[in-house]
């Protein structure tokens, strides 16, 4: 009798690929990636790969884009036992198309997985599950200014079983979704709403995981955020009330007057990378980076010291946002000083150099997708 109950790592996934007969016409994706908004719009193709706990991962599959069936009792639809990640694509000018620190996503994903007992995808895996999807789908990815191919790696519990245990079978997913700039006509500074009725996850939660749960805890402040005219929620720690978290789903960074940049550590942010290599960055340049507890108090009376002079947001999705101003029920708010030379946005400039092969990749973070 043999009990294999290990993922088969060592043993090489083929993804069987089947092509989508009703794909887009290049005219019809030429017309989307025009305009491509954010999140709204998919390529022809999906990579599915399968799990279960006695055969690993297996039938890995590159396949139409299209709704995944379910049982009414998969095990996601009732206790959310999944995780996802994003990255994006990037083409450069000589039409190559590259991604950045794919094995960071990687290896969040796995640490993501482990918190919410699902199983841990190799990062051979991951990464060739993108390679797959851009074999088939390298065409939407677009090339004008800021543009790129949002890559959305997911995980989730799809065994049919209401008893509360972690799922026997799961499926891990990619889709991809052409991503416009971030930003038209200049990057705007934001208002934030400082959520002080809500927390989006505390001590020994789910905070550092990547996954849909800590997002839906996010919804209803973000809610208060839009009514109140801000774009975005800043959550403070569960426990006091008074330290710095993030935001829904940003990195927060404060700039001091003599070039420090702070960042709030907690066991209940989730870990960017975007936040990550902005800081290595500013390190580089000869910046002090301070990573500890921050409180809101701090961020008040530096600003109004005149010791902290910027604060942004990080995040994939729209790289660097700096904050223009806190918004608090109490009204007690924060409104950042003007100022003329934001490092925020040369960082910005700098990274997003990196990312689009305009500025040497001196870490290595770039990652070819299509060759
Ligand atoms: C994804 C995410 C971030 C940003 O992470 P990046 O790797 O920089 O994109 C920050 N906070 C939350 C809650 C997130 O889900």
């Amino acid at each position: 009798m043999s009990l294999n109950l290990l993922p088969m790592a060592n043993q090489d996934l083929q993804f069987q690929v089947t092509r989508n007969e009703n794909a887009a016409s290049p005219e019809e994706r030429a017309q989307v990636l025009e305009n491509p908004g954010f999140g709204q719009h998919f390529t022809d193709h999906m990579v599915d790969i399968c799990w279960s706990e006695r055969g690993g991962w297996h039938r890995p599959r590159v396949q139409p884009y299209g709704p995944i069936q379910l049982d009414p009792a998969a095990a996601v639809l009732h206790y959310a036992q999944e995780v996802f990640e994003g990255l994006k694509a990037y083409r450069h000018a000589d039409g190559s198309i590259w991604t950045f620190r794919p094995e960071a996503n990687a290896a969040r994903m796995q640490r993501s997985a482990k918190r919410l007992a699902l199983p841990e995808l190799p990062t051979e895996y991951f990464l060739d599950s993108l390679a797959q999807l851009i074999a088939v789908d390298g065409d939407w990815v677009p090339s004008q200014a800021e543009t790129s191919l949002y890559l959305r790696p997911f995980m989730f519990a799809k065994e049919a079983f209401l008893g509360v245990r972690p799922a026997k079978k799961v499926n891990y997913y990619v889709i991809a979704s052409p991503a416009g700039a971030y930003f038209h006509g200049g990057v705007t500074p934001v208002s934030i709403w400082l959520s002080t009725t809500y927390t989006r996850a505390g001590h020994g939660g789910m905070g550092q995981a990547k996954t849909g749960g800590n997002y839906a805890a996010s919804l209803v402040a973000q809610q208060e955020a839009y009514a109140h005219n801000c774009a975005q929620v800043l959550f403070l720690d569960a426990q006091e009330g008074r330290y710095l978290e993030e935001l829904g789903g940003m990195n927060v960074v404060l700039v001091k007057k003599d070039g420090t940049l702070i960042t709030p550590d907690s066991d209940s942010i989730l870990e960017g990378i975007t936040v990550d290599s902005v800081l290595t960055l500013a390190r580089d340049r000869g910046h002090r980076v301070e990573q500890r507890p921050v409180t809101i108090d701090e961020w008040r009376d530096g600003v109004a010291s005149g010791d902290i002079v910027e604060a942004f947001a990080c995040g994939t999705a729209a790289v660097i946002t700096p904050i223009a101003e806190i918004k608090a029920a109490d009204g007690r708010g924060i409104v950042m000083p003007e100022v003329s030379d934001r490092l925020a946005m040369s960082l910005r400039a700098e990274l997003t150099g990196i990312q689009y092969g305009r500025v040497e990749d001196r870490h290595g973070w770039l990652h070819r997708l299509d060759a």
